[in-house]
C-alpha cells in the first residue's frame, strides 16, 4: 500500500488527492491533513461570498473526502503538532497544498499604521475565517483606497461598494454585512502601479463592477490608450478594456459611491496620526521593459481605510527549504527533497484560477509515481494516529465537517447559504 500524506485541503490539495485515486487505484491512502478543523481552504475563506458558483466546486472535493481510501484531518498543525521529517518518516510521499495565505507587505513608509490591512486579513474577515474575524477595519469615514489592479482588489471594492440587499445569496459574515452596510464610506479608490492594458482584472469580475445599485465606477478617459491598440490584445484582456471604456464613457449617477481607477499610481508613503489618513501616490508611466517608472510627481489622497491587494506569500514550515523571493517552497517542478514535494501556490506562487491547480495536482503524483515506482513500505495514517493521540490532539474528520455544515446551514439568515462559525472553539464544540 503507498501512503500519500497532503497538507492544506484547499483546491490544490484536493485535486492532488484526486489525481492519486485515480494513479494508484486501490493501492494507495490518502490523508488530507489541515490546521482548520474544516476543510477546503481558499474556497471556504478565500473566494468572494457573493461568488457561491465559484464555491460549488466543494462537491467535487467532497466526493474524493468521502472516499474511502481517503482521510480528512483537520485542525493538526504541521510545522506544530507534528513535523514535517515526522510525516516523511511515516509516509511514502508528502505534498505541501499550504497555498499562500500570508499578505505581501507594502513595504512603504506608514504601512504599519492602523487602518492599513492586507487582503489575505480583508478576505479573511468578510468569509469569518477564525484568524481574521476579530479584525475590525475602520469603515467610519468616507475614503478608503484599494492597491492592485488583480481580481482581488475588484472583490474588495465590489464587497465595500454592495447595497445589503446585493448580499443575498453570499454567505459573507454576518458582522462583515452589517459593518459594510453602515459604513460612511463614499469612495473606493482603486491604484493602479501600471494602466489599463497591464491590469490582471478578469472580464467577468470587472463586468460585475458596473451593475451595483448603488456604486458607479470612474475611469479617466486620459488614463485610456487610443482604442485601435485593443485589437492587438490578447481577448480576455480586450473584453476587460472594453469595461474600463465603458466605466469612462457612462454617465454620472448622483448619489451613489464612486469607485474610481487611478492608474499609473503607485503608493509610496502612507500617512496618519496613529492611524491612516492619507496615502501618498506617485505618478508613474510605462517604461520600456513595461515596467511602472516614477515620474516625481506626487499627491496625496485621503485614506481612512487602505487595503493592500498585492499578492501573498506561503508562511514557512520549519525544516523545509524557502524561496524568500518568491514567497513559496524551494522547489524543482515540485519537487522539495526525497519523498517532499509541493503544488499549487506553495509551489508556483499565487496565480491562476482554481482550476489551474488541477494540471498542478496531476503533475505532482506523476512526479511522485516516477520517483518512487514502488511504495517504500512506511506504515502511513496509522502511525500518524498513534501520534496525535499519543500528543492528546483532538483532531477533526469528515464526519465532523459535515456536522459543522449542517450548524453552519441551520444558523444561516434567511438569504444565505449559511452562518459560518468564526471561531474554532465554537466549530469544536460540535465534534465531541
Ligand atoms: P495579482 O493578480 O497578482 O495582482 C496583484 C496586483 O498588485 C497587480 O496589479 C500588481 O501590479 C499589483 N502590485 C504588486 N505589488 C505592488 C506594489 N508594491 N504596489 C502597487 N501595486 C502592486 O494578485 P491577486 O489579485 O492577489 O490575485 C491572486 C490570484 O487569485 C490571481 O491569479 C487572481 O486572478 C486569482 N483570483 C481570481 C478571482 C476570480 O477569478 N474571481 C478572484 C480573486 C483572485 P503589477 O502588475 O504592476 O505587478
Amino acid at each position: 500500500m503507498r501512503h500519500i500524506a497532503i497538507v492544506g485541503s484547499g483546491p490544490a490539495g484536493f485535486y492532488t488527492a484526486e489525481a492519486a485515486l485515480k494513479t494508484w487505484n486501490e493501492a494507495v491512502r490518502v490523508d488530507i491533513i489541515d490546521r482548520l478543523p474544516v476543510p477546503y481552504g481558499l474556497i471556504r475563506s478565500g473566494v468572494a461570498p457573493d461568488h457561491q458558483s465559484i464555491k460549488a466546486v466543494a462537491k467535487r472535493y467532497e466526493a474524493v473526502a468521502t472516499d474511502p481510501r481517503v482521510r480528512f484531518i483537520g485542525h493538526v498543525v504541521v510545522g506544530r503538532d507534528v513535523s514535517v521529517a515526522t510525516l516523511t518518516d511515516t509516509y511514502d510521499a508528502v505534498v505541501l497544498a499550504t497555498g499562500a495565505p500570508d499578505d505581501r507587505a507594502l513595504g512603504i513608509p506608514g504601512d504599519d499604521l492602523p487602518g492599513v490591512i492586507g487582503s489575505s486579513a480583508f478576505v479573511g474577515w468578510y468569509n469569518a475565517h477564525p484568524d481574521f474575524a476579530g479584525l475590525v477595519p475602520p469603515l467610519g469615514g468616507r475614503h478608503a483606497v484599494i492597491v492592485g489592479n488583480g481580481n482581488v482588489a475588484l472583490d474588495v471594492a465590489r464587497i465595500l461598494a454592495k447595497a445589503r440587499d446585493e448580499f443575498d445569496g453570499s454567505d459573507i459574515a454576518g458582522h462583515a454585512l452589517d459593518a459594510v452596510c453602515a459604513s460612511g464610506l463614499a469612495r473606493i479608490t482603486i491604484l493602479g502601479r501600471r494602466g489599463p492594458y497591464q491590469i490582471a482584472m478578469t472580464a467577468k469580475e470587472l463586468g460585475e463592477l458596473g451593475h451595483l445599485s448603488s456604486a458607479q465606477p470612474h475611469v479617466d478617459t486620459a488614463d485610456l490608450p487610443p482604442a485601435e491598440g485593443d485589437a492587438a490584445l490578447e481577448p480576455g484582456l480586450r473584453k476587460s478594456v472594453g469595461h474600463l471604456r465603458s466605466f469612462a464613457a457612462a454617465p454620472p449617477r448622483d448619489g451613489v459611491k464612486s469607485v474610481t481607477f487611478d492608474f499609473f499610481a503607485a503608493p509610496c508613503a502612507i500617512e496618519g496620526d496613529g492611524h491612516a489618513r492619507a496615502i501618498v501616490v506617485e505618478r508613474t508611466q510605462l517604461g520600456a521593459d513595461g515596467r511602472a517608472v516614477a515620474t516625481g510627481e506626487t499627491y496625496r489622497l485621503p485614506a481612512d481605510l487602505i487595503v493592500a491587494c498585492i499578492g501573498y506569500r506561503t508562511p514557512q514550515i520549519a525544516g523545509v527549504p524557502y524561496d524568500e523571493a518568491g514567497g513559496r517552497f524551494a522547489n524543482e517542478n515540485g519537487r522539495i527533497s526525497p519523498g517532499l514535494y509541493c503544488v499549487g501556490w506553495a509551489k508556483r506562487g499565487p496565480s491562476g484560477t482554481i482550476g489551474t491547480n488541477r494540471p498542478d495536482g496531476q503533475a505532482v503524483i506523476a512526479a511522485i509515481a516516477a520517483d518512487q515506482p514502488e511504495a517504500t513500505g512506511k506504515p502511513g495514517g496509522v502511525a500518524l494516529d498513534a501520534l496525535l493521540a499519543a500528543g492528546n490532539i483532538h483532531a477533526t474528520d469528515f464526519a465532523h465537517w459535515q456536522r459543522i455544515d449542517a450548524a453552519e446551514i441551520a444558523r444561516a439568515r434567511t438569504t444565505a447559504p449559511r452562518e459560518k462559525f468564526t471561531d474554532v472553539a465554537a466549530m469544536l464544540s460540535l465534534t465531541c
